[in-house]
Protein backbone atom coordinates (compact mmCIF):
# COMPACT_ATOMS: atom_id res chain seq x y z
CA UNK A 1 0.00 0.00 0.00
CA UNK A 2 0.97 3.56 -0.67
CA UNK A 3 1.36 5.21 3.06
CA UNK A 4 1.47 8.71 4.27
CA UNK A 5 2.50 9.65 8.08
CA UNK A 6 1.86 13.27 9.52
CA UNK A 7 4.18 13.82 12.35
CA UNK A 8 7.77 12.00 11.78
CA UNK A 9 8.36 12.15 15.79
CA UNK A 10 9.17 9.25 17.89
CA UNK A 11 5.69 7.22 16.60
CA UNK A 12 5.62 8.54 13.27
CA UNK A 13 8.95 8.02 12.48
CA UNK A 14 9.15 4.49 13.80
CA UNK A 15 5.49 3.52 12.44
CA UNK A 16 6.72 4.35 8.93
CA UNK A 17 10.16 3.02 9.32
CA UNK A 18 8.22 -0.26 10.22
CA UNK A 19 5.39 0.32 7.65
CA UNK A 20 7.50 0.71 5.10
CA UNK A 21 10.36 -2.32 5.96
CA UNK A 22 7.01 -4.83 5.75
CA UNK A 23 6.45 -3.78 1.68
CA UNK A 24 4.74 -0.50 2.19
CA UNK A 25 5.62 2.76 0.21
CA UNK A 26 5.77 5.27 2.62
CA UNK A 27 5.87 8.93 2.53
CA UNK A 28 7.19 10.48 6.12
CA UNK A 29 6.09 14.18 6.65
CA UNK A 30 7.06 17.10 9.55
CA UNK A 31 7.32 20.83 9.32
CA UNK A 32 10.75 20.77 11.04
CA UNK A 33 12.64 21.31 7.36
CA UNK A 34 15.99 20.23 9.28
CA UNK A 35 14.52 17.05 10.93
CA UNK A 36 13.54 16.21 7.24
CA UNK A 37 16.85 16.79 6.15
CA UNK A 38 18.66 15.05 8.04
CA UNK A 39 16.27 12.02 7.33
CA UNK A 40 16.86 12.00 3.87
CA UNK A 41 20.63 11.73 4.79
CA UNK A 42 19.63 9.01 7.04
CA UNK A 43 20.57 11.01 10.06
CA UNK A 44 17.79 9.66 13.09
CA UNK A 45 17.07 12.90 15.23
CA UNK A 46 16.18 10.33 18.38
CA UNK A 47 18.17 7.96 20.06
CA UNK A 48 16.24 4.82 19.26
CA UNK A 49 18.26 1.82 19.09
CA UNK A 50 18.42 -0.55 15.61
CA UNK A 51 15.93 2.76 14.08
CA UNK A 52 19.03 3.96 12.06
CA UNK A 53 19.87 1.15 10.15
CA UNK A 54 15.98 0.24 9.46
CA UNK A 55 15.85 3.72 8.09
CA UNK A 56 18.85 3.79 5.74
CA UNK A 57 17.80 0.26 4.45
CA UNK A 58 14.29 1.15 3.69
CA UNK A 59 15.44 4.36 2.27
CA UNK A 60 17.97 2.41 0.01
CA UNK A 61 15.46 0.29 -1.05
CA UNK A 62 12.98 2.98 -2.31
CA UNK A 63 10.57 1.94 0.42
CA UNK A 64 10.41 4.82 2.18
CA UNK A 65 11.10 8.99 1.64
CA UNK A 66 11.12 11.91 3.59
CA UNK A 67 9.24 15.51 2.93
CA UNK A 68 7.33 18.15 4.31
CA UNK A 69 5.49 18.80 1.67
CA UNK A 70 2.17 17.63 2.63
CA UNK A 71 0.55 16.92 -1.06
CA UNK A 72 3.58 14.80 -2.05
CA UNK A 73 2.38 12.36 1.07
CA UNK A 74 -0.93 12.48 -0.14
CA UNK A 75 -0.30 11.83 -3.69
CA UNK A 76 -1.18 7.85 -4.48
CA UNK A 77 -1.44 7.76 -0.79
CA UNK A 78 -4.00 4.81 0.47
CA UNK A 79 -3.81 5.41 4.07
CA UNK A 80 -2.63 8.64 5.78
CA UNK A 81 -1.93 8.64 9.71
CA UNK A 82 -1.71 11.07 12.06
CA UNK A 83 0.97 11.19 14.34
CA UNK A 84 1.98 14.64 15.91
CA UNK A 85 2.13 15.36 19.71
CA UNK A 86 -1.01 15.90 21.80
CA UNK A 87 1.04 17.54 24.52
CA UNK A 88 -1.14 18.66 27.67
CA UNK A 89 -2.70 21.97 28.04
CA UNK A 90 -1.90 24.11 31.52
CA UNK A 91 -5.34 22.27 32.40
CA UNK A 92 -4.19 18.35 32.08
CA UNK A 93 -6.12 17.83 28.54
CA UNK A 94 -4.60 17.08 25.96
CA UNK A 95 -3.98 19.94 23.35
CA UNK A 96 -5.12 19.33 19.66
CA UNK A 97 -4.12 22.12 17.80
CA UNK A 98 -1.68 20.11 16.38
CA UNK A 99 -3.80 17.18 15.00
CA UNK A 100 -6.66 19.88 13.76
CA UNK A 101 -3.34 21.35 11.84
CA UNK A 102 -2.94 18.30 9.98
CA UNK A 103 -6.49 17.62 9.82
CA UNK A 104 -7.29 21.42 8.14
CA UNK A 105 -4.10 20.76 5.74
CA UNK A 106 -4.91 16.98 4.98
CA UNK A 107 -8.99 18.76 3.51
CA UNK A 108 -6.79 21.17 1.56
CA UNK A 109 -5.21 18.54 -0.16
CA UNK A 110 -7.11 15.30 -0.62
CA UNK A 111 -8.35 14.70 -4.16
CA UNK A 112 -9.27 11.09 -4.13
CA UNK A 113 -10.56 8.27 -1.42
CA UNK A 114 -8.44 7.90 1.07
CA UNK A 115 -8.40 6.33 4.92
CA UNK A 116 -7.18 8.76 7.25
CA UNK A 117 -6.10 7.15 10.80
CA UNK A 118 -5.67 9.19 13.36
CA UNK A 119 -2.28 7.64 15.41
CA UNK A 120 -1.37 10.45 18.06
CA UNK A 121 -2.94 9.76 21.34
CA UNK A 122 -6.15 11.62 21.21
CA UNK A 123 -9.26 12.39 23.15
CA UNK A 124 -12.68 10.49 22.46
CA UNK A 125 -14.45 12.72 20.10
CA UNK A 126 -11.46 13.58 18.03
CA UNK A 127 -12.07 11.23 15.26
CA UNK A 128 -15.36 12.73 14.71
CA UNK A 129 -13.56 16.55 15.35
CA UNK A 130 -10.89 15.65 12.51
CA UNK A 131 -14.01 14.41 10.28
CA UNK A 132 -15.56 17.35 10.23
CA UNK A 133 -12.42 19.45 9.63
CA UNK A 134 -11.81 17.43 6.29
CA UNK A 135 -15.14 17.35 5.10
CA UNK A 136 -15.86 21.12 5.92
CA UNK A 137 -12.41 21.96 3.97
CA UNK A 138 -12.36 19.53 1.19
CA UNK A 139 -15.86 19.71 0.70
CA UNK A 140 -16.54 16.38 0.09
CA UNK A 141 -16.83 13.08 2.18
CA UNK A 142 -14.97 10.90 -0.38
CA UNK A 143 -12.72 9.53 2.81
CA UNK A 144 -12.95 7.21 6.33
CA UNK A 145 -11.42 8.07 8.95
CA UNK A 146 -10.03 5.64 11.73
CA UNK A 147 -8.42 5.43 14.94
CA UNK A 148 -5.24 3.15 15.73
CA UNK A 149 -3.61 4.49 18.60
CA UNK A 150 0.27 3.40 18.92
CA UNK A 151 1.51 1.22 21.68
CA UNK A 152 4.95 1.53 21.17
CA UNK A 153 7.70 1.91 24.11
CA UNK A 154 10.74 3.99 23.71
CA UNK A 155 13.92 2.60 23.61
CA UNK A 156 12.27 -0.79 22.58
CA UNK A 157 10.36 0.77 19.79
CA UNK A 158 11.49 -1.10 16.91
CA UNK A 159 10.30 -4.39 18.44
CA UNK A 160 7.38 -3.32 20.08
CA UNK A 161 6.25 -2.34 16.40
CA UNK A 162 7.47 -5.45 14.88
CA UNK A 163 5.98 -7.31 17.18
CA UNK A 164 2.94 -5.84 18.59
CA UNK A 165 0.58 -8.07 20.62
CA UNK A 166 -2.21 -6.10 19.19
CA UNK A 167 -3.61 -3.74 16.75
CA UNK A 168 -6.31 -1.36 18.23
CA UNK A 169 -8.72 -0.25 14.73
CA UNK A 170 -11.60 1.76 15.55
CA UNK A 171 -13.40 2.63 12.47
CA UNK A 172 -17.17 3.49 11.05
CA UNK A 173 -17.18 1.67 7.84
CA UNK A 174 -16.22 -2.20 6.84
CA UNK A 175 -14.20 -0.20 4.12
CA UNK A 176 -11.55 1.26 6.04
CA UNK A 177 -11.57 -1.46 8.62
CA UNK A 178 -10.63 -3.90 5.75
CA UNK A 179 -7.94 -1.59 4.45
CA UNK A 180 -6.61 -1.19 7.97
CA UNK A 181 -6.80 -5.23 8.68
CA UNK A 182 -4.92 -5.68 5.06
CA UNK A 183 -2.18 -3.48 6.45
CA UNK A 184 -1.61 -4.98 9.75
CA UNK A 185 -1.92 -8.44 8.17
CA UNK A 186 2.22 -9.20 8.51
CA UNK A 187 2.24 -7.81 11.80
CA UNK A 188 1.05 -11.41 12.78
CA UNK A 189 -0.92 -9.56 15.74
CA UNK A 190 -4.17 -9.63 17.27
CA UNK A 191 -6.94 -7.61 15.73
CA UNK A 192 -9.38 -5.75 17.97
CA UNK A 193 -11.36 -3.73 15.46
CA UNK A 194 -13.85 -1.82 17.07
CA UNK A 195 -15.78 1.60 16.60
CA UNK A 196 -13.56 4.89 16.83
CA UNK A 197 -14.79 6.08 20.35
CA UNK A 198 -14.05 2.58 21.91
CA UNK A 199 -10.13 2.87 19.77
CA UNK A 200 -9.43 5.71 21.64
CA UNK A 201 -10.99 4.88 25.18
CA UNK A 202 -8.58 2.20 24.92
CA UNK A 203 -5.23 3.82 24.95
CA UNK A 204 -6.35 6.09 27.55
CA UNK A 205 -7.59 3.11 29.91
CA UNK A 206 -3.95 1.42 28.82
CA UNK A 207 -1.94 3.81 29.89
CA UNK A 208 -3.62 4.85 32.92
CA UNK A 209 -4.47 1.13 34.03
CA UNK A 210 -0.31 0.77 33.78
CA UNK A 211 0.75 4.08 35.46
CA UNK A 212 -1.53 2.59 38.48
CA UNK A 213 -0.01 -0.51 38.51
CA UNK A 214 3.25 1.27 39.04
CA UNK A 215 1.14 3.66 41.37
CA UNK A 216 0.16 0.92 43.35
CA UNK A 217 3.52 -1.22 43.77
CA UNK A 218 5.15 1.90 44.83
CA UNK A 219 3.04 2.27 47.76
CA UNK A 220 3.23 -1.21 48.76
CA UNK A 221 6.78 -0.55 48.57
CA UNK A 222 6.46 2.51 51.16
CA UNK A 223 4.20 0.07 53.37
CA UNK A 224 6.63 -2.28 53.03
CA UNK A 225 9.78 -0.01 54.66
CA UNK A 226 7.54 0.80 57.53
CA UNK A 227 6.55 -2.34 58.42
CA UNK A 228 9.82 -4.45 57.47
CA UNK A 229 9.16 -6.33 54.25
CA UNK A 230 10.96 -6.64 50.56
CA UNK A 231 8.77 -5.07 48.14
CA UNK A 232 10.97 -7.05 45.33
CA UNK A 233 9.72 -10.44 47.36
CA UNK A 234 6.22 -9.34 47.66
CA UNK A 235 5.95 -7.96 44.12
CA UNK A 236 7.71 -11.77 42.69
CA UNK A 237 5.18 -13.07 44.66
CA UNK A 238 2.35 -11.37 43.61
CA UNK A 239 3.45 -11.64 39.79
CA UNK A 240 3.26 -15.42 39.97
CA UNK A 241 -0.84 -14.92 39.61
CA UNK A 242 -1.38 -14.74 36.20
CA UNK A 243 -4.61 -12.51 36.66
CA UNK A 244 -1.92 -9.65 38.39
CA UNK A 245 1.27 -10.59 36.21
CA UNK A 246 4.65 -9.59 36.49
CA UNK A 247 4.98 -6.58 34.52
CA UNK A 248 4.73 -3.37 35.52
CA UNK A 249 5.45 -3.96 39.45
CA UNK A 250 9.26 -2.91 39.75
CA UNK A 251 9.25 -0.69 42.71
CA UNK A 252 11.14 2.91 42.14
CA UNK A 253 10.59 6.93 41.92
CA UNK A 254 7.49 6.76 39.95
CA UNK A 255 7.38 7.01 35.95
CA UNK A 256 7.74 9.73 33.74
CA UNK A 257 8.38 10.44 30.02
CA UNK A 258 6.09 11.27 27.19
CA UNK A 259 3.14 9.20 27.66
CA UNK A 260 2.11 7.98 31.09
CA UNK A 261 1.52 11.81 33.25
CA UNK A 262 0.29 13.79 30.19
CA UNK A 263 -2.21 10.51 29.44
CA UNK A 264 -3.13 10.24 32.70
CA UNK A 265 -4.41 13.72 33.58
CA UNK A 266 -5.97 13.59 29.86
CA UNK A 267 -8.27 10.67 30.94
CA UNK A 268 -9.35 12.48 34.09
CA UNK A 269 -10.31 15.33 31.72
CA UNK A 270 -11.96 13.22 29.68
CA UNK A 271 -13.95 11.96 32.34
CA UNK A 272 -14.53 14.78 33.84
CA UNK A 273 -15.84 16.74 31.11
CA UNK A 274 -18.32 13.86 31.13
CA UNK A 275 -19.63 14.31 34.37
CA UNK A 276 -17.78 11.41 36.34
CA UNK A 277 -14.95 12.11 39.20
CA UNK A 278 -11.99 9.69 38.08
CA UNK A 279 -10.99 9.27 41.54
CA UNK A 280 -8.10 6.48 41.25
CA UNK A 281 -6.18 8.10 38.40
CA UNK A 282 -6.20 11.07 39.81
CA UNK A 283 -5.04 9.82 43.20
CA UNK A 284 -1.88 7.33 40.80
CA UNK A 285 -0.96 11.09 39.65
CA UNK A 286 -0.83 12.24 43.11
CA UNK A 287 1.06 9.81 44.24
CA UNK A 288 3.64 9.50 41.65
CA UNK A 289 4.69 12.74 42.12
CA UNK A 290 5.02 12.54 45.39
CA UNK A 291 7.27 9.15 44.83
CA UNK A 292 10.29 11.03 43.11
CA UNK A 293 10.99 12.92 46.35
CA UNK A 294 11.65 10.05 48.71
CA UNK A 295 15.16 10.29 47.04
CA UNK A 296 15.52 13.69 49.22
CA UNK A 297 14.24 12.23 52.12
CA UNK A 298 16.58 9.72 52.31
CA UNK A 299 19.64 11.33 51.31
CA UNK A 300 18.50 13.82 54.17
CA UNK A 301 18.21 11.15 56.08
CA UNK A 302 22.19 9.97 55.84
CA UNK A 303 23.63 13.81 56.27
CA UNK A 304 21.05 15.06 58.91
CA UNK A 305 18.64 17.12 57.05
CA UNK A 306 21.61 19.22 55.62
CA UNK A 307 23.31 18.11 52.40
CA UNK A 308 24.94 21.98 51.71
CA UNK A 309 28.65 21.19 50.27
CA UNK A 310 27.55 17.55 49.61
CA UNK A 311 28.89 16.52 46.73
CA UNK A 312 26.37 14.35 45.21
CA UNK A 313 26.59 12.30 41.98
CA UNK A 314 23.79 11.79 39.69
CA UNK A 315 23.55 8.51 37.56
CA UNK A 316 20.49 8.67 35.32
CA UNK A 317 19.06 11.71 33.83
CA UNK A 318 16.48 10.02 31.34
CA UNK A 319 12.81 9.00 32.19
CA UNK A 320 13.94 5.43 31.78
CA UNK A 321 17.25 4.01 30.39
CA UNK A 322 17.50 3.34 26.37
CA UNK A 323 16.20 6.69 25.59
CA UNK A 324 17.29 10.43 25.15
CA UNK A 325 13.56 11.66 25.90
CA UNK A 326 13.80 13.73 29.15
CA UNK A 327 10.21 14.91 29.03
CA UNK A 328 8.67 14.46 32.74
CA UNK A 329 11.62 12.73 33.70
CA UNK A 330 12.15 12.82 37.91
CA UNK A 331 15.39 14.52 37.30
CA UNK A 332 13.82 18.00 36.44
CA UNK A 333 12.57 17.92 39.72
CA UNK A 334 15.23 16.62 41.66
CA UNK A 335 18.23 18.01 40.40
CA UNK A 336 16.82 21.44 40.94
CA UNK A 337 16.09 20.46 44.40
CA UNK A 338 19.28 19.32 45.50
CA UNK A 339 21.23 22.53 44.59
CA UNK A 340 18.59 24.56 46.03
CA UNK A 341 19.44 22.18 49.06
CA UNK A 342 23.09 23.42 48.26
CA UNK A 343 24.48 20.10 47.19
CA UNK A 344 26.95 20.16 44.59
CA UNK A 345 25.70 17.71 42.18
CA UNK A 346 27.68 15.74 39.43
CA UNK A 347 24.97 14.26 36.59
CA UNK A 348 25.87 11.63 34.13
CA UNK A 349 23.62 10.10 31.59
CA UNK A 350 24.46 8.20 28.94
CA UNK A 351 22.56 9.64 26.04
CA UNK A 352 20.14 12.60 27.78
CA UNK A 353 22.67 15.05 28.72
CA UNK A 354 22.08 17.32 26.21
CA UNK A 355 17.98 17.14 26.02
CA UNK A 356 18.60 17.43 29.93
CA UNK A 357 20.48 20.54 29.74
CA UNK A 358 17.49 22.40 27.86
CA UNK A 359 15.41 21.54 30.78
CA UNK A 360 17.18 21.86 34.00
CA UNK A 361 18.51 25.04 34.27
CA UNK A 362 22.41 25.11 35.79
CA UNK A 363 22.54 21.43 35.29
CA UNK A 364 26.32 20.29 35.39
CA UNK A 365 26.23 17.04 33.12
CA UNK A 366 29.57 15.50 33.45
CA UNK A 367 31.51 13.41 30.21
CA UNK A 368 31.46 9.50 31.62
CA UNK A 369 30.41 7.74 35.19
CA UNK A 370 33.96 8.30 36.75
CA UNK A 371 33.64 11.75 36.77
CA UNK A 372 30.39 12.33 38.15
CA UNK A 373 31.44 9.59 41.14
CA UNK A 374 34.58 11.12 42.00
CA UNK A 375 34.97 12.40 45.40
CA UNK A 376 31.35 11.86 45.81
CA UNK A 377 29.53 12.32 49.44
CA UNK A 378 26.60 10.23 47.79
CA UNK A 379 25.33 8.45 44.70
CA UNK A 380 21.92 8.62 43.66
CA UNK A 381 20.62 6.88 40.81
CA UNK A 382 17.67 8.09 39.09
CA UNK A 383 17.73 5.74 35.72
CA UNK A 384 18.65 1.70 35.47
CA UNK A 385 20.95 2.09 32.75
CA UNK A 386 21.95 -0.93 32.21
CA UNK A 387 25.79 0.01 32.26
CA UNK A 388 25.70 1.22 36.24
CA UNK A 389 24.32 -2.67 37.10
CA UNK A 390 27.38 -3.35 35.71
CA UNK A 391 29.46 -0.63 37.66
CA UNK A 392 32.35 -2.39 39.42
CA UNK A 393 31.23 -1.99 43.37
CA UNK A 394 34.55 -2.60 44.61
CA UNK A 395 36.55 0.16 42.44
CA UNK A 396 33.13 2.86 42.97
CA UNK A 397 34.16 2.08 47.19
CA UNK A 398 37.52 3.44 46.37
CA UNK A 399 36.62 6.32 44.55
CA UNK A 400 33.90 7.99 46.37
CA UNK A 401 34.52 10.09 49.28
CA UNK A 402 32.11 8.34 51.21
CA UNK A 403 29.90 4.46 50.32
CA UNK A 404 26.62 5.77 50.08
CA UNK A 405 24.39 4.52 47.38
CA UNK A 406 20.43 6.13 47.29
CA UNK A 407 18.96 3.95 44.51
CA UNK A 408 15.44 5.17 43.21
CA UNK A 409 15.47 2.03 40.96
CA UNK A 410 16.24 -0.61 42.83
CA UNK A 411 19.13 -1.85 40.73
CA UNK A 412 21.00 -3.98 43.64
CA UNK A 413 21.04 -6.54 46.07
CA UNK A 414 20.96 -4.88 49.24
CA UNK A 415 22.78 -7.81 51.03
CA UNK A 416 26.00 -7.61 48.86
CA UNK A 417 25.82 -4.00 49.21
CA UNK A 418 26.08 -4.32 52.82
CA UNK A 419 28.78 -7.22 52.52
CA UNK A 420 30.59 -4.76 49.93
CA UNK A 421 30.62 -2.06 52.78
CA UNK A 422 27.82 0.51 51.40
CA UNK A 423 25.50 1.98 53.21
CA UNK A 424 22.32 1.63 50.63
CA UNK A 425 18.73 2.67 50.65
CA UNK A 426 16.60 1.62 47.91
CA UNK A 427 13.17 1.47 47.95
CA UNK A 428 10.78 -0.76 49.91
CA UNK A 429 13.30 -2.78 50.81
CA UNK A 430 15.54 -2.76 53.88
CA UNK A 431 17.74 -0.06 54.46
CA UNK A 432 21.27 -1.62 55.32
CA UNK A 433 24.56 -0.17 56.57
CA UNK A 434 28.07 -2.04 55.66
CA UNK A 435 30.22 1.10 56.85
CA UNK A 436 32.73 0.42 59.56
P1 LIG B 1 6.94 14.03 18.84
O1 LIG B 1 6.81 15.34 19.49
O2 LIG B 1 8.20 13.23 18.98
O3 LIG B 1 6.67 14.19 17.28
C1 LIG B 1 5.65 14.94 16.72
C2 LIG B 1 6.13 15.44 15.35
O4 LIG B 1 5.03 16.05 14.66
C3 LIG B 1 7.23 16.50 15.44
O5 LIG B 1 8.34 16.10 14.65
C4 LIG B 1 6.57 17.75 14.84
O6 LIG B 1 7.48 18.58 14.14
C5 LIG B 1 5.53 17.15 13.92
N1 LIG B 1 4.41 18.04 13.55
C6 LIG B 1 3.70 18.86 14.34
N2 LIG B 1 2.76 19.50 13.62
C7 LIG B 1 2.87 19.04 12.35
C8 LIG B 1 2.16 19.30 11.14
N3 LIG B 1 1.15 20.17 11.10
N4 LIG B 1 2.56 18.67 10.03
C9 LIG B 1 3.59 17.81 10.05
N5 LIG B 1 4.29 17.51 11.15
C10 LIG B 1 3.93 18.12 12.30
O7 LIG B 1 5.70 13.18 19.35
P2 LIG B 1 5.62 11.58 19.60
O8 LIG B 1 6.31 11.22 20.86
O9 LIG B 1 5.95 10.87 18.34
O10 LIG B 1 4.06 11.43 19.88
C11 LIG B 1 3.09 11.54 18.86
C12 LIG B 1 1.77 11.03 19.40
O11 LIG B 1 1.87 9.63 19.69
C13 LIG B 1 1.32 11.69 20.70
O12 LIG B 1 -0.07 11.83 20.68
C14 LIG B 1 1.73 10.70 21.76
O13 LIG B 1 0.93 10.78 22.90
C15 LIG B 1 1.51 9.37 21.05
N6 LIG B 1 2.34 8.28 21.56
C16 LIG B 1 3.66 8.48 21.85
C17 LIG B 1 4.43 7.41 22.29
C18 LIG B 1 5.88 7.61 22.65
O14 LIG B 1 6.45 6.71 23.28
N7 LIG B 1 6.50 8.72 22.30
C19 LIG B 1 3.86 6.13 22.42
C20 LIG B 1 2.53 5.96 22.08
C21 LIG B 1 1.77 7.04 21.65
Amino acid sequence: MNVCVVGTGYVGLVSGVCFSDIGNKVTCIDLDQEKIDKLKQGIIPIYEPGLSDLVLKNINENRLSFSTDLTEGLKDADVVFIAVGTPPKENGEADLQYVEAVAKSIGEHLDSYKVIVTKSTVPVGTGKRVKEIIASVSGHTNFDIASNPEFLREGSAIYDTMNMERAVIGVESEKAGEVLTELHKPFNTNIVLTDVETAEMIKYASNAFLATKISFINEVANVCELVGADVTKVAEGMGFDNRIGKAFLQAGIGYGGSCFPKDTSALVQIAGKAGYDFKIVRNVEEVNQNQRFKIIDKLEAVFNNDLSGRKIAVLGLAFKPNTDDMRDAPSIDLVPLLQEKGADVFAFDPVAAENARKVIPGLNAVENLQKAVNNADAVVILTDWPEFKEMDLVQLKETINQPIIIDGRNMFEPETMKELGYYYSSIGRPLVDGRE
